[in-house]
């Protein structure tokens, strides 16, 4: 097995920050301290870098069919450009279909990542609908490390699932020590008002937005985080956008209920004005939950400082404009969605961390370790310590990055924050000991990332 030494880096952690040494043994750490001198296969120069455990991104949708059309990154693409941003971990979505089994929905969706993934992988499984054999099966899928489930108060007739579904799922994931993803917008309402903007003729990409209100966001998170309490289980808000989504999070939390959320780069760096770009331009832009208000999102940020928000995952999602197109006269056929999974760090580092919003440490936590902990695979992964998986990032503190389609990796012709400047990228990156991406060339293997098997909740 290699061994590899990483010298003379700043190590960041969620909790510390200092100079030390790294010694990977194999696919491990195996040694942290100042002025190690151990035999290694390869020496790292860190000096002037931070090392960083690999990003974690719980929330990304490879090779995914939405809309008559199926999502440009396939495992392959899409963990290579993960890795090139620093992110070294995904955790994506399995979906159960009408009729068929979890099983079959998370083998189909095995059989996608495998051989394909250049650093490790996990799954959530979404459920379109709920059964007695269904909640059986639930348990089989966490025995299978699958041990959060994903479900739709939005989506009609295509994901979302009733307020009965949903509680027994809820009460079935209580019993089962697994977690309930939500995704929290009220699809009834939503759906009128998509039928009516549409009767008046308004086609364009902006009335996605329109038809999609923050307090539609809001009613289906405080919804779901009643139910979460009458079921007394916990539950985790996926991509909260809404400030006024976040308002029914803190307000249960306050109360010492066990709500969590997720927001994404896209609602701390993009909004609502970005659908009134000339033409089809907003089209880059329409996923769901919808871009908000600029004026709301220091109340994004707040919610960051204060752990009201949790951590920080993508939605990658990503479509190319050809895609898009399919909603050129009807704003309601534009496929959902964008990608994001290259630049989250960068974006939070350059956006968060340079500009004083958030600590160096609480970059590493909503990136990193945050979401290790709540998806069952800390210690192993989102960490810098003996044991772990070493899956690290040299990460410069200082590079100046243009972002553009033309020199990201994600597989879309355009990208939602195309010429703008961030300074801080990952330099090198290596999942479980192997260095995956070196000073910016790609030097991993297709097949190399692995399923993981998360823990349920303790
Ligand atoms: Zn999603």
């Amino acid at each position: 097995m290699a061994r590899t030494l990483i010298k003379n880096g700043t190590i960041v952690t969620a909790v510390d920050q200092y100079r030390g040494d790294i010694l990977i043994d194999g696919e491990t750490i195996q040694q942290i301290g100042t002025s190690l001198d151990a035999p290694a296969d390869q020496v790292i120069d860190a000096a002037g870098r931070y090392v960083i455990p690999g990003g974690i991104d719980v929330h990304t949708h490879m090779d995914m069919p939405f809309g008559g059309t199926t999502s440009s990154d396939d495992f392959e693409t899409g963990t290579v450009a993960a890795a090139f941003g620093g992110t070294t971990t995904i955790v994506d979505f399995a979906i159960q279909d009408f009729g068929k089994s979890l099983r079959q929905g998370w083998e189909t969706w095995m059989a996608k990542a495998e051989g394909k993934a250049v650093v490790d992988y996990g799954f959530h499984m979404i459920m379109r609908e709920f059964t007695p054999e269904l909640g059986r099966e639930m348990k089989d899928m966490v025995d299978e490390g699958v041990t959060s489930f994903k479900l739709f108060m939005a989506y009609p007739g295509v994901f979302m699932m009733d307020d009965a579904g949903i509680f027994q799922a809820m009460q079935r994931s209580g019993e089962i020590g697994a977690t309930i993803c939500m995704h929290a917008e009220n699809g009834g309402v939503i759906d009128v008002l998509v039928k009516q903007a549409l009767a008046r003729g308004q086609t364009e990409p902006k009335y996605h937005a329109i038809t999609r209100p923050a307090l539609a966001e809001a009613e289906a998170t405080h919804r779901a985080i009643k139910m979460a309490e009458i079921a007394d289980v916990p539950v985790y808000i996926v991509h909260l956008s809404a400030a006024e989504a976040l308002q029914m999070v803190t307000e249960a939390r306050d109360r010492g209920v066990p709500a969590f959320a997720e927001t994404c780069p896209q609602y701390l760096f993009l909004d609502y004005t970005n659908y009134e770009e000339p033409g089809f331009a907003g089209s880059k832009y329409v996923m769901s939950p919808p871009l908000r208000a600029r004026e709301k999102q220091s109340e994004m940020w707040r919610g960051l400082r204060g752990n009201d928000l949790q951590l920080v995952s993508t939605d990658h999602c990503p479509f190319c404009m050809k895609e898009k197109e399919l909603g050129k006269d009807d704003f309601s056929r534009i496929p959902n969605g964008a990608p994001g999974v290259e630049t989250r760090l960068m974006l939070l580092h350059d956006g968060g961390v340079r500009t004083g919003q958030i600590s160096l440490n609480r970059w590493v936590e909503i990136c990193s370790t945050a979401p290790a902990k709540i998806f069952g695979l800390f210690p192993r992964k989102g960490t810098i310590a003996p044991g772990s998986d070493a899956d690290l990032v040299i990460w410069d503190p200082d590079k100046k990055v243009t972002l553009s389609h033309k020199t990201l990796h994600m597989r879309a012709d355009y990208n939602p924050y195309e010429g703008r400047q961030v300074t801080g990228a990952a330099e090198t990156v290596l999942s479980r000991g192997r260095v995956v991406v070196d000073r910016g060339t790609f030097t991993g293997q297709k097949g190399h990332g692995k399923y993981l098997r998360r823990a349920p909740r303790a």
